[in-house]
């Protein structure tokens, strides 16, 4: 019999009220069940967002120093922990072991890197017009924070949205993504060793359109931080709207490589093998377009596909797997129906193409490494969001149109291009309109230090990661007049 897990509620871990739960299923071996999880309704949402509510007050005023200690502490369990936490990632989402442990790593260095900010959270001050008159900015927190998270980044995007939503004085009810909400559990059970206050964090596990759609409803959610697909994310934005929420959104992507004729393609290769099938191509960064110059097409298409060929499929616990399964069946699907559009379509598939059942991978959701060749820039395998590992390459004749092709998407996450020339490269950055532009490196590889996110229908103009400050916390401007006058500022000129 699986674990049963629970919610957390108000300092304590709880039952779904309905008594139901759901399974947490491995993708590489879908006979193991990690657990079963609360399906949880309006009713424990509710009371989430009543115990985030009624902590609000007594949080947003421990200084933000302190706030912060808890985190660092909290950093210090995930380096201790960070092994066990990996090998129960890839046994909960797939990803290969190597990439498990980024994702962890990169939930450490957020963890740290926003420790620090409890001490910084800078206000501005600026003079006044008028004498004897002090100006600042100063942060205040939003409220109480509704943070809902996809399975891919199972431990990095949660950290992303619940330490800095805490630093700055919010309090959180969290609503993983139902593939893996086991390392949510990790996660959240980290920072309450690490000393929050019982009802500053609340985890409500359950479905989308149960548990999470009550929380984007409920008023007395003051901001929705929601990563996830464009087409949920426009309905939260849209049921946001309605109540006059706060709302930060980071959708889907589109993610191009451009090769030039000049291109170092060893470097173009690796770069584009590892953006196109790393974590099986289910990065919000992924690289799933490869426009490619005509005068070294056919060079970098061989030598590209030579390498995918070798590309072992299996378990990601398995230290000779480069790729893991997918997540889910539904996903697993929708990637096959992508290849059937594409043979009606008539584009090339010059490797993979189909589901795999062979072998240690009989019992898990396993797509072989799949590359769509002469793909036209209309056709839907180069517009939609797959999400699996089958990049599309694109022919282009010059930089000109292989920035037009980059940028005829709705979406605008991230972009790379490998070229020599220096100007190709300037060119490139004032001219592709994504939220990230790397050079001679691949799309996926962000800094958490650094603003992310992206342009178009990939976002709604916010940045996590380095600009993440100002999603959680709303500013103030303070005038202080000390003159013992009422001076009137455009009167008094
Ligand atoms: P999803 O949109 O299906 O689900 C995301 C989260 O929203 C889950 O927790 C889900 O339960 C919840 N949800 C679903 N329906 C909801 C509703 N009606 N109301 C409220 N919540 C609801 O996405 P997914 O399949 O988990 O993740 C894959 C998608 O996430 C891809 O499109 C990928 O590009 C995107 N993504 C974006 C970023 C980024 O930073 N831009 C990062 C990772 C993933």
């Amino acid at each position: 019999m699986p674990q049963v897990y629970k919610n957390y509620i108000n300092g304590q871990w709880v039952d779904a009220q309905s008594g139901q739960t759901f399974e947490d299923i491995n993708p590489a071996n879908t006979e193991e069940v990690l657990g079963l999880f609360p399906r949880s309704t309006e009713k424990d949402v509710a009371s989430a967002v009543e115990a985030a509510r009624a902590s609000f007050d007594s949080w947003r005023k421990v200084p933000a120093p302190k706030r912060a200690e808890i985190m660092f502490r909290a950093a210090e369990k995930l380096v201790q922990r960070k092994e066990e936490l990996a090998q129960l990632m890839t046994r909960e989402m797939g990803k290969v072991l190597k990439e498990a442990r980024g994702d962890v790593q990169e939930a450490i260095d957020m963890t740290y890197y926003i420790a620090g900010e409890g001490r910084r959270m800078f206000g501005e001050t600026t003079p006044s017009e008028l004498p004897n008159k002090f100006a600042m900015s100063i942060r205040m927190p939003v409220g109480v924070v509704a943070a809902i998270t996809p399975w891919n980044f199972p431990l990095a995007i949660p950290s992303w949205k619940l330490v800095p939503a805490l630093v700055c004085g919010n309090t959180v009810v969290f609503k993983p993504a139902e593939d893996t909400p086991l390392m949510a559990t990790r996660f959240v059970e980290i920072l309450i060793e690490a000393g929050l206050p019982k009802g500053v964090l609340n985890l409500v596990h359950g479905f989308g359109e149960e548990a999470g759609a009550a929380l984007v409803t409920h008023p007395g959610v003051d901001l929705v931080s929601f990563t996830g697909s464009s087409e949920v994310g426009r309905e939260v934005a849209l049921k946001c709207a309605e109540s006059y929420k706060r709302v930060s959104l980071e959708m889907g992507g589109k993610n191009a490589i451009i090769v030039m004729d000049d291109a170092n393609l060893d470097l173009a290769v690796e770069g584009a093998i590892w953006g196109a099938f790393g974590t099986t191509g289910q990065r919000c960064t992924a690289a799933s377009r490869l426009i490619v110059h005509k005068k070294v097409l056919q060079e970098f298409t061989d030598r590209f596909v030579a390498q995918v060929k070798k590309l072992k499929l299996g378990n990601g616990l398995d230290p000779n797997t480069d790729v893991g399964p997918v997540i889910n069946e539904q996903q697993l699907k929708r990637i096959h129906r992508y290849t059937q559009i594409a043979r009606e379509e008539g584009i090339q598939i010059l490797t993979g193409g189909e589901i795999y059942k062979e072998g240690e991978c009989a019992k898990g959701y396993f797509y072989l490494p799949t590359v769509f060749a002469e793909v036209k820039p209309q056709s839907r395998i180069a517009q939609e969001e797959i999400f699996g590992p089958c990049p599309a390459i694109i022919p282009a004749e010059s930089l000109e149109e292989a920035i037009d092709i980059v940028n005829n998407s709705k979406y605008g996450l991230s972009s790379a291009i490998y070229t020599q020339d220096i100007n190709k490269a300037f060119v490139a950055i004032r001219d592709i309109y994504t939220g990230i532009t790397y050079v001679n490196s691949s799309t996926i590889g962000a800094e958490v230090h650094l603003p992310f996110g992206g342009t178009k229908q990939t976002g709604n103009g916010h940045r996590e990661g380095g600009h993440v400050l100002d999603v959680f916390t709303e500013w103030k401007t303070v005038y202080i007049d000390y003159s013992g006058k009422l001076q009137k500022a455009q009167i008094d000129v």
